[in-house]
């Protein structure tokens, strides 16, 4: 397994682009597993199987990159995929503004950590971390508003 740290965030499109086929060709001969951490969602799409969204150092969801990407269950991936532009019309999103900062890991929020900066908070979020809740076909979140 190799481990590819924003191997891309630095280089120029089209340099990207050439490393992410010889990326993609290198697995698809020789059967490569990438632990890929990115904040690019499309190279997400492009080259995962399996994806984990985190926040403030937890995994908030995961799941095969078909159900996370195009179904997400998790408020902070729902603002995450709000935000990426699409040229397609139909398929465009509200964007989503989460208020405030993010807070500091070493201090994060009780409860839900996300929990100052979610639009669909309730009670409970401010007084327990939410479970992992499946939501089939190994896809799962970490939502009160799931459970
Ligand atoms: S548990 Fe509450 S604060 Fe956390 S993501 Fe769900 S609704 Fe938002």
């Amino acid at each position: 397994m190799i481990v590819c740290d924003e191997p891309t965030s630095a280089l120029d499109v089209s340099v990207q682009a050439q490393i992410l086929n010889l990326l993609k060709r290198l697995q698809d001969d020789l059967g490569l597993s990438y632990l890929f951490i990115t904040h690019n969602l499309g190279v997400v799409e492009y080259l995962a199987h399996d994806v984990a969204v985190m926040y403030l150092g937890r995994i908030v969801e995961r799941g095969p990159v078909e159900a996370v990407l195009h179904a997400p269950s998790h408020p902070y991936t729902q603002a995450l995929l709000s935000a990426v532009p699409s040229l397609d019309p139909a398929s465009r999103r509200a964007v989503i503004r989460l208020p405030g900062d993010i807070p500091s890991p070493a201090n994060p929020p009780i409860g839900c950590h996300f929990h100052p900066r979610c639009p669909q908070a309730v009670p409970a979020c401010r007084e327990r971390y939410p479970a992992a809740t499946p939501i089939g076909q190994g896809h799962e979140a970490r939502c009160h508003l799931l459970s």
